[in-house]
């Protein structure tokens, strides 16, 4: 029988696990996978855990192709085809064996309209049923749950039935952003991966093979922060691009205020959490990048800073600044993080941010 190469292999012809799998890096994540396929050892429920866009839901589907392909003379059983009509449908989310559940399909179905903040005990009873089902034309079903670190208790202590009972030839694939909102008695019956952000060369080759015009491929690659999903969208879309710059240019111009305008910033900053969480965490993950910068082009590792687009701004930045105080402001934002994450009053959690900041030279 012929044997081929993996049509979704790079086009630069490696070769290699990560490289054989439609998703932009993770590949010691793919390498488990493909090696659990190769065995015949799958799970019945996984954890794949890492930041907004990072990839987990293409992770997933790889996952989910690689079993269901249908071509049968792939040079490896673990490594989907990426053309069959199986692995056509998985990508567009129309394979009657892989079902995916999120906040946005819950706000679709809901009848009221209403707080969408969370994934519902209705939701994980949908999910229940449909585990229920046997396959309709593979060998296996694959449930997702995507944005599984929504869930309140009710409904993760109904999702452990699930896990406890596991049903014969289904896969439970969570995705969550924090593996830690989970209860201990659900994460005990994952087999838990945790991706990293994605390196930019593997980002920017990704771009490439996408088509993107070579002189956006870097600045897009850069500011995607080890998130190709992020990279895939703003390549489709440039305001996210735009957007993205000014959010930059609002960290940077936040750090440079006075100290009365920061305390400014500040409570609005606390004010909005409420509303805009996701934003105030995007926010603030922003300041921190800002302060990690000041402190690379400190130590001279300017190729190794997160905003290049405003590396002038910054650098001029820290003029006044010693080492301690830049690593003081950097500890101020993570602390800030752990606070808003541990329910301390938002605008206490800002205000003692700012207070810990080095003047600034335009303090006066
Ligand atoms: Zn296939």
């Amino acid at each position: 029988m012929a044997r081929r190469m993996s049509p979704i292999a790079d086009e630069a012809g490696r070769s290699g696990p990560e490289r054989s799998w439609p998703v932009w890096g993770h590949a010691r994540a793919a390498a488990a996978f493909r090696e659990a396929i190769g065995a015949g050892r799958i799970s019945h429920a996984y954890l794949l855990s890492g930041p907004t866009g990072v990839g987990k839901r293409a992770l997933a589907r790889a996952f989910a192709q690689a079993v269901l392909c249908q071509t049968d003379d792939r040079m490896d059983a673990g490594v989907p085809c990426g053309v069959c009509s199986a692995c056509r449908r998985i990508a567009h989310g129309a394979h009657p064996d892989v079902e995916a559940y999120d906040l946005e399909l819950q706000a679709r179905l809901a009848e009221r309209g209403g707080k969408n903040t969370g994934i519902t005990i209705d939701t994980v009873r949908q999910l229940r049923a449909a585990t229920a089902l046997r396959p309709m034309e593979g060998s296996r079903r694959f449930i997702i749950l995507d944005d599984a670190e929504t869930m309140q208790s009710p409904a993760q202590e109904a999702l452990l039935k699930t896990l406890e009972e596991p049903p014969p030839l289904v896969t439970l694939i969570l995705l969550a952003t924090d593996a830690e909102a989970l209860l201990p008695t659900i994460r005990s019956r994952l087999q838990i991966h945790e991706l990293g952000p994605v390196d930019e060369r593997t980002i920017v080759a990704g771009l490439n093979r996408m088509g993107v015009a070579p002189e956006r491929t870097q600045m897009l690659a850069r500011l995607a922060q080890g998130r190709p999903g992020w990279a895939i969208r703003a390549a489709n879309d440039p305001a996210l691009e735009q957007e993205r710059l000014a959010t930059i240019e609002q960290a940077v111009e936040w750090i440079a205020a006075s100290r009365y305008d920061r305390l400014v910033t500040a409570i609005r900053t606390g004010d909005a959490f409420g509303k805009r969480r996701d934003a105030v965490f995007a926010d603030l993950e922003t300041a921190l990048g800002v302060w990690r910068d000041l402190l690379l082009h400190r130590l001279g590792l300017d190729d190794r800073v997160a905003f290049p687009t405003h590396a002038d701004r910054i650098i001029a930045l820290a003029t006044p600044w010693t080492t301690a105080e830049i690593v003081r402001g950097i500890g101020s934002v993570q602390a800030c993080l752990a606070d808003l994450e541990a329910n301390v009053r938002p605008k206490l959690a800002t205000e003692a941010m700012v207070l810990q900041w080095p003047n600034s030279a335009t303090a006066g």
